[in-house]
């Protein structure tokens, strides 16, 4: 598959919708990035990299980092991390309250906000003690990107720190019903820090290649998930992944994905690659506007997908 020219030919075709939508204002740090930038990056079992555009500027990833907390949430715990978060579309935005009170403290899933919450109280209840969740974070994240130099924006981590107003509020009432185990301070704080990781289009696109590859890092032949764990992981991409757009996402794309409010998006074509689009405008449930137009024009030139 010549990927280099299909990206070529995605760019070229994106560049007129590139900064349509709005970058994310509510995390102020955030606003300060240009909807201009556009990247994409795919990351072959081989480790041969394809890239076009700003595939190489750093991002925050955002709700990126609920597929790798979960990922080591899901390594460490298994299958009773399920009796804290649900693993159903919650067709809701991804932070909303509503359910929350309805299911009596139980995200529907693990890539919204109130999931990830749990998820990183998991963490937490694991590292607190040896070094802290989000340095667990990291290390996981470096290992799977096979790059030692990543880490997380301390201005964007306090910014969304200071404005988190609603992760709170979540934390708050899902620890009223007893889900959460650590400090509510403490679990926004390391949540704060998750989203705040910064990394690249070729990044990201390196660091889930282990799910296009049944949970085995291609290159380091280390087993992160066992096939049947890497099935489960990208099944939930695929149905949670976008958030309340996840229905028309698997319709126009037909890829596991996850995405961040930083305009990343992740994909996987399994047995395949690892993919990553980023361009900072974003639609209304939060995901780049751009990044999901490229991404279905890369499963339409290319004919692949996982249908
Ligand atoms: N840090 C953001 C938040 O908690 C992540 C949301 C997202 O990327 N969808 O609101």
């Amino acid at each position: 598959m010549d990927y280099q020219r299909i990206l070529d030919r995605v760019h070229a075709a994106v560049k007129p919708i590139i900064g349509t939508g709005n970058v994310a204002s509510y995390i102020p740090e955030l606003a300060k990035v240009s909807p201009a930038h556009f990247g994409i990056a795919i990351v072959d079992l081989e480790g041969q990299v394809y890239r076009t555009g700003d595939a190489e500027v750093p991002f925050s990833i955002q709700s990126i980092s609920k597929l790798f907390g979960l990922t080591l949430a899901f390594h460490l715990e298994g299958d009773s991390v399920w009796t804290r978060v649900g693993r159903e579309p919650s067709g809701t935005p991804f932070n909303s309250l509503v359910q929350l009170e309805q299911e009596r403290g139980r995200p529907r899933n693990p890539f919204i906000n109130a999931g990830a919450l749990v998820v990183t109280d998991i963490l937490f209840t694991h590292y607190a003690a040896r070094g802290g969740a989000e340095n667990a974070l990291i290390k996981f994240i470096r290992k799977l990107a096979d790059r030692p130099d990543i880490g997380f924006d301390r201005a964007v981590a306090e910014s969304e720190r200071r404005t988190s107003h609603r992760n709170a509020a979540m934390a708050n009432f899902m620890k009223s019903f007893g889900n959460l185990n650590n400090d509510v301070n403490d679990v926004l704080e390391a949540y704060c820090r998750h989203c705040a990781i910064e990394m690249s289009c070729v990044d990201l696109a390196r660091a889930v290649t282990f799910l296009a590859n049944h949970g085995v890092v291609p290159w380091s032949r280390e087993e992160v998930l066992d096939k049947s764990s890497a099935k489960r992981i990208s099944a939930l991409m695929l149905t949670c992944g976008t958030y309340d757009a996840a229905g028309d996402f698997a319709y126009r794309v037909g890829l596991p994905a996850k995405s961040g409010v930083g305009g990343g998006i992740v994909a996987l074509m399994p047995g395949e690659c690892g993919i990553c689009v980023w361009s900072p405008a974003l639609e209304a449930s939060g995901n780049s506007y751009a990044g999901s137009i490229a991404l279905e024009m890369l499963t339409s030139l290319s004919g692949r997908s996982i249908f």
